[in-house]
């Protein structure tokens, strides 16, 4: 594929090589190499490039990379022009996910808001309740502390009166006095009166 034209004994001239695509001579500042070692002008591959091309006119090999005065040059390939509705229909899809993704957000969020709101009233009710519950708990309590204490000043009483200790009192009655046993309990409410 290189065409190496020799010209006769010119030392400037040894090593010309011509462009597939314009025909002449590559002058040795414009030459570049494509990674397919493939040569043509600058200018020729940049109107190549300029086309949206990126294969070799040559072999129709991709070109990654050419030399141009000792630097590798890297082909990337950009999409655009006839790439634009595509990038449009793109663009369109990535907006509708995203509004997808906000929606499926918002609806999270007034879920979230929701069981908050429905959380913190079971968690009112629900200290309210024991607060009241609470509170009758202590008055059951209180009465009920009530009740063993009358409970036990009753059986106090209780033993008491039904206590079958005697007392020796003098008992003055109708204008005799007369030695007489009662229970201990009456002499006690009698010296209390
Ligand atoms: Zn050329
Ligand atoms: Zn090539």
């Amino acid at each position: 594929m290189e065409e190496i034209i020799v010209v006769n004994n010119n030392p400037v001239n040894t090593n010309t090589y011509k462009c597939p695509i314009c025909m002449s001579d590559i002058s040795i500042d414009s030459i570049c190499k494509t990674d397919c070692n493939h040569k043509f002008c600058k200018s020729c591959l940049d109107t190549w490039f300029n086309r949206g091309e990126n294969s070799c006119p040559t072999c129709r090999n991709n070109i990654n990379y050419f030399d141009y005065k000792n630097n590798k040059n890297r082909i990337i390939i950009i999409n655009n022009g006839e790439n634009n509705e595509n990038n449009e229909n793109n663009l369109q899809a990535i907006t509708n996910d995203f509004q997808a993704i906000i929606k499926k957000y918002l609806v999270l969020i007034k879920f979230q808001k929701y069981m908050l709101f429905l959380i913190s009233s079971l968690l009112f009710i629900y200290s309210t309740s024991y607060y009241n519950l609470t509170q009758q708990n202590d008055n059951l309590i209180h009465r009920y502390n009530n009740c063993i204490q009358n409970n036990t000043l009753l059986y106090l009483e209780n033993r008491r009166l039904n206590s079958r200790e005697l007392i020796n009192i003098d008992l003055l009655y109708n204008g005799f006095l007369t030695a007489c046993r009662i229970p201990i309990y009456f002499y006690q409410e009698c010296i209390k009166g």
